[in-house]
């Protein structure tokens, strides 16, 4: 085993189950590890670095505008997080973004944000949040309880209170628990942690029009499949429905941290100054980076690159599933595609890293692809050569 890897093991909390890698370098969709080793990249950092690895314009921004400001806190006005705000709301059903620094605390707003909004609005009662077995939103108290998943819950009770689970792509059983008591649906348009499993052609349109018969706040958690991933700005774009307040971080930053939380202006109102704050939140290096990685997203032809690309991806995968017993179902929608097997991925997600492809796990037993949207046609072909011949051998 490398020093490296040894001296991780000794001094960090061991809370991840690492692969025995380690990454020194990248560019567009390769990594290389220590010992020179490259990789083509079909994880992203988790569906983060879709301008794929140092990509020319962040390292362009991050340089030129950690010459000029790093950070002032949310005390004063900065212009890179204006222009992104803007950006982001010229380009979505929103009309205001609140900016923090992952998906777990852009959920953590949104949760607040529906909750204070019911009390200004219904009073005290209305306070239980729905969200779907399987789902994830995030590892703080909040989230975690807020996360349909037994696994990702045990050893922290009591959670909090006030979060019901319905599954997902049920809408009569959504219907069954949409009481009074409710003040807020949340849910991702696809979910990615829990195996990339896709809504139902007319599911999401059934959850708005019951949040709004209900009084129910809707809520996207689009911190994975926003910015792109699926080939539209915004999953939920795919299924002609918009919430009322939508997540998002992963791709934002293409690797710098941050979330945003954007909401209409009936929602957005029930925030003042004080009700909720971050220091670093939106700090005007890293929504400078993101205000370049949005503009490359909608200027450069990434969505239509991402579109073609990602059925191309989506078909190849097909031709292997109409050939190997092992694989049970693809699924997705442009850059985020799920492989679900009949037996656990992780010996094939070593094999791959074996062969120089990075690839992960959703759940136990899904192969999970979401490389940077750069991806080109010959990076594919060489994925499926590799994992043919690998499930020849399994
Ligand atoms: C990754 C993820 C989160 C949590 O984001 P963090 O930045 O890790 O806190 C929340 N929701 C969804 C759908 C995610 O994929």
């Amino acid at each position: 085993m490398s020093t490296t890897i040894e001296s991780a093991d000794k001094y960090m909390f061991q809370t991840y189950g690492r692969f025995p890698v380690t990454l020194v370098r990248g560019e567009g969709c390769r990594v290389w590890d220590e010992e020179g080793k490259e990789y083509i990249d079909f994880v992203g950092g988790i569906a983060v670095c879709s301008l794929g690895h140092s990509a020319p314009i962040v390292t362009r921004v991050l340089e030129e505008q950690s010459k000029k400001l790093v950070h002032v806190s949310n005390l004063y006005y900065t212009l890179p997080q204006i222009d992104l705000a803007r950006l982001l709301v010229e380009n979505s059903f929103a009309d205001r973004v609140f900016f923090c620094n992952s998906g777990a605390e852009a959920n953590e707003a949104a949760i607040k944000l529906a909750r204070r909004y019911a009390n200004e609005i219904s009073g005290t009662g209305k306070h239980l949040i729905i969200s779907m077995d399987n789902s994830f939103h995030g590892r703080t108290m909040a989230t975690l309880s807020a996360t349909g998943q037994a696994k990702i819950q045990t050893g922290y009770d009591p959670l909090l209170e006030g979060f019901r689970f319905v599954p997902f792509n049920d809408l009569n059983r959504l219907e069954q628990a949409l009481d009074e008591s409710v003040c807020a649906v949340m849910v991702e348009p696809i979910q990615g942690e829990g195996g990339v499993v896709c809504p139902d052609p007319d599911y999401l349109k059934g959850l708005r029009k019951l949040c709004s018969e209900r009084k129910a706040t809707l809520i996207f958690d689009e911190v994975q499949v926003g910015m792109g991933r699926t080939g539209r700005l915004f999953c939920h774009e795919h299924y002609g429905v918009t919430p009322d307040i939508m997540t998002l971080a992963k791709a934002l930053g293409n690797g710098l941290p941050i979330g945003a939380m954007l909401s209409t202006e009936e929602f957005s109102r029930a925030f003042g100054p004080g009700s909720h704050a971050t220091t670093f939140g939106g700090t005007p290096l890293v929504t400078a980076v993101s205000t370049a990685v949005l503009r490359s997203i909608l200027d450069d032809g990434l969505l239509e690159h991402c579109t073609s690309i990602g059925h191309y991806f989506k078909e190849r995968l097909e031709e292997l599933g109409r050939k190997h017993s092992l694989i049970k179902e693809v699924r997705g929608l442009g850059l985020i595609l799920g492989v679900e097997l009949n037996t656990p991925g992780a010996p094939i997600v070593t094999a791959c890293q074996e062969a120089g492809f990075l690839i992960v796990c959703a759940q136990e037993n899904v192969l999970r692809f979401v490389p940077p949207l750069i991806v080109e046609k010959d990076e594919i072909d060489r994925l499926v050569e590799t994992l043919d011949r690998i499930l020849d051998k399994n």
